[in-house]
């Protein structure tokens, strides 16, 4: 197994355990003005450490927001509860993944789970939310990609929204989890009639330090453009080099879960690799070899080191739209 050493340290975010919702770790701000209804995540992800330094240093800063109403929420807290940075891998989710879990038929089954549970407490924000940031890093060594939701009209008002922020290079459409409804797929999110938007951020690796760079300054841009906080008490934080006035637009075509314990990568891949010829070996998924399924496949996170289960997302096919 890879090791990635840990370099960030992970907030101790209890003293934001209250909330001011009557939700424990969900905070909400109210401007007074007319504007949007805005929501940032953090610890969708239990060992995603990146989004809760950035949404514990925004707390803490007392920013408020001019326009609209702000919530702050810090999701899957029970996985977080768990973190160990001896163990950095271990807590992703207590029961079953949190980004996996937002269709009704999930979130209100007769299965219950830590993470249901959760996402039922969550809902009403999320449903009231006209803007949402949720906030990720990834398992292997990566540069920061947005992920702008499924494709079509929907994908479209997410990408325009990400091309705003000019952070950060990498924007990215899939076809969603087969395992799932993410949070940004929910509702009005992935309707393109709905005026709503949702942007998934992966910050880089987990525990390096630039993850936690990228998410404050994602954060600090997104609460900019949807106009919650002003320019003037944004800007003093900003970083105007980790702007890309170019960005790339990758459209996710495939999503390859593992259907097998024994899947293995056919090389070291680490990310964003072309694959030159449709046909060529990619991985050995059981007893399945995954093919490129065109010319200059691209692949989009590729999870090598991390353990999994049947059904896991492994990889992501994509070309470069
Ligand atoms: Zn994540």
């Amino acid at each position: 197994m890879n090791q990635v050493s840990v370099e960030l340290v992970a907030p101790d975010i209890s003293r934001w355990a209250t909330g001011n919702t009557g939700t424990p770790f969900v905070w909400r701000f109210e401007s007074g003005q007319p504007g949007p209804e805005v929501m940032v995540q953090a610890l969708t992800h239990g060992n995603e450490i990146c989004g809760a330094i950035a949404m514990d240093w925004l707390l803490s800063r007392n920013f408020r927001p001019q326009k609209g109403q702000l919530t702050l929420a810090f999701g899957n807290v029970a996985a977080f509860a768990r973190w160990d940075p001896n163990r950095p891998a271990q807590n992703r989710y207590v029961d079953e993944d949190f980004n996996r879990i937002w269709a009704d038929q999930v979130l209100f089954s007769d299965k219950d789970s830590v993470e249901r549970a959760r996402g039922r407490e969550l809902l009403p924000f999320v449903e009231a939310a006209d803007f949402l940031l949720d906030i990720h890093s990834m398992h292997e060594p990566c540069v920061p990609m947005m992920v702008c939701g499924t494709g079509g009209k929907g994908a479209a008002k997410a990408m325009a929204m990400s091309e705003a922020l000019g952070i950060p290079r990498y924007l990215m459409f899939d076809v969603g989890h087969p395992a799932g409804l993410r949070m940004i797929e929910r509702g009005g999110f992935s309707n393109p009639e709905s005026p709503k938007v949702a942007l998934l951020i992966e910050c880089g690796q987990h525990w390096e330090s630039a993850a936690a760079v990228i998410a404050k300054e994602v954060l600090l841009r997104f609460l900019r453009q949807t106009g919650t906080l002003a320019s003037a008490s944004v800007e003093p934080y900003l970083n105007p080099t980790l702007s890309f006035p170019e960005r790339t637009v990758i459209e996710v075509t495939d999503v390859v879960v593992a259907k097998s314990l024994d899947f293995r990568f056919a090389a070291d891949y680490r990310g964003l690799e072309v694959i030159p010829k449709k046909g060529d070996p990619i991985a050995f998924n059981g007893d399945e070899v995954v093919r490129a399924p065109y010319d200059q496949t691209v692949l989009v996170m590729p999870a090598i080191a991390k353990q999994w289960e049947v059904g896991t997302t492994m990889v992501r096919l994509g070309r470069f739209a």
